[in-house]
């Protein structure tokens, strides 16, 4: 049975992928500081869905399942030691990484949450990548990456996955190609951390043969999986705040307690989303499709579709009847952009995409609605700017 570490796996997306990876028969260790419940109780908010303590669910995984998931509290950022010790009796096949600070309004909020999502997110993935070196551990590692490492100024051309042809003149009008990383442009502090690791990415693969793939995830929405489905005390992460809360899942749960579908700026943004089901199976057919070793790394756009903001915003308020606000953008980002991205590496590898479809969003909008009354509606709009001089747009409530 492969051994597999899963770094954030008490998160959003690393929870039900714990889950399905031990649905499919491996074994798997979580390890997490819990960093993000402590941020919650820091913003004063809570899961939109009420989620167990991390024993908790894996007890409960345990009851309905039969099967064991491991679960290591641990700063991989900051225990360096103490992953190395558990690396090295784990002597993993593979370790999936979700551990950073993933927000990108929180990572803007000023000096201290700038520099905590630097330290936290570079170093954890340095310590990952230190430590395999140090024991001389083959694991494949899989990182969650974003799909906004690219940046949103595609003018025209389909973003490939990961690496850009490029023809350069050199001596005497000779013309030599490369293939070098799809140049980045990242949008806030978070996704320039995830530019960074993209380059240790490479070093480490280039200098000590380690094997990564790096998976460039789209926005994810939705909240539930087959596994998380089978029991109250499985239910996954569902984020509703201005800081945390991803665009689909604020707008669904926004409709669910009646208060306007917030729309920033023009609305013009068009964005890749992926549904969580499919988060889960891509890690999969990533963790099953390893690079061999000398490999770059391997790099997917790990999304099945793209929209732009203001007819999701659309069509929400079509499907509930919820009104839709514009407010002023408080992002520095492109009015409007067009978005066209490759997902052939994951076609090729079977995924069949689970694509926006009137079920799946009443399915959440059912979630929202269920557990309406949990939300603290002063966390709801967002507060965050990009730069001092931006105010937060208003809401008027009704
Ligand atoms: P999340 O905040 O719900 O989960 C991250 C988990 O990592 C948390 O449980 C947190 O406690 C843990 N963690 C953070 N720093 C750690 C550290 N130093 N040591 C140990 N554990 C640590 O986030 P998520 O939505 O599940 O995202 C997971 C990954 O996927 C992130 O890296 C994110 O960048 C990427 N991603 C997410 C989305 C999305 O829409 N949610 C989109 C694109 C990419």
């Amino acid at each position: 049975m492969s051994n597999v570490l899963v770094i954030g796996g008490d998160g959003f997306c690393g929870w039900p992928t714990s889950l399905y990876l031990s649905e499919q028969g491996y074994n798997v260790t979580i390890v997490d500081n819990l960093s993000r419940r402590k941020i919650d109780n820091r913003l004063g908010v809570v899961s939109l869905t009420p989620i167990k303590s991390t024993q908790e669910r894996i007890e409960a995984w345990k009851e309905v399942s039969g099967k064991t998931i491991n679960f290591v509290e641990l700063d991989v950022a900051q225990e360096f030691d103490d992953l190395a010790i558990l690396l090295g009796e784990l002597k993993p096949d593979a370790v999936v990484h979700f551990g950073e600070q993933r927000s990108a309004p929180y990572s803007m909020r000023g000096a201290c949450p700038k520099r905590y999502t630097v330290d936290n997110n570079i170093n954890a993935t340095h310590n990952l990548l230190a430590a395999l070196v140090l024991l001389d551990l083959d694991a494949h590692v899989v990182h969650l990456g974003t799909m906004g490492v690219y940046g949103y100024d595609g003018a025209g051309l389909e973003i490939p996955e990961g690496y850009q042809q490029i023809m350069v003149r050199g001596d005497e009008n000779v013309i030599h190609n490369r293939e070098i990383l799809y140049p980045s442009n990242p949008g806030s502090i978070y996704h320039m951390t995830k530019t960074m690791d993209q380059l240790m990415f490479q070093f480490y693969a280039k200098n000590d043969g380690i094997r990564v793939t790096d998976l460039h995830q789209g926005i994810v929405w939705g909240t539930q999986t087959d596994e998380t489905r089978r029991d109250e005390r499985l239910i996954n992460r569902f984020a509703y705040d201005g800081d945390y809360g991803t665009v689909l899942n604020r707008f669904l749960m926004q409709a669910a307690i009646g208060y306007p579908l917030t729309v920033h700026g023009t609305g013009g943004q068009t964005r890749a989303f992926i549904h969580i089901r499919d988060t889960v199976r891509c890690v999969e057919l990533a963790i099953s499709n390893p690079p061999e070793k000398g490999d770059r790394p391997v790099i997917r756009n790990q999304m099945t579709e793209t929209h732009r903001v203001r007819e999701l915003a659309d069509l929400v308020a079509r499907l509930t009847g919820a009104k839709v606000a514009m407010v002023d953008n408080p992002r520095k980002e492109a009015a409007e952009n067009d978005l066209r991205v490759s997902n052939a590496s994951f076609l090729k590898l079977g995924l069949n995409p689970t694509t926006l479809a009137e079920g799946l969003l009443s399915d959440t909008y059912q979630v929202a609605q269920k557990y309406a009354d949990r939300i603290n509606r002063d966390r709801v709009a967002a507060a965050t700017t990009w730069t001092k001089n931006q105010k937060p747009g208003v809401v008027t409530v009704e």
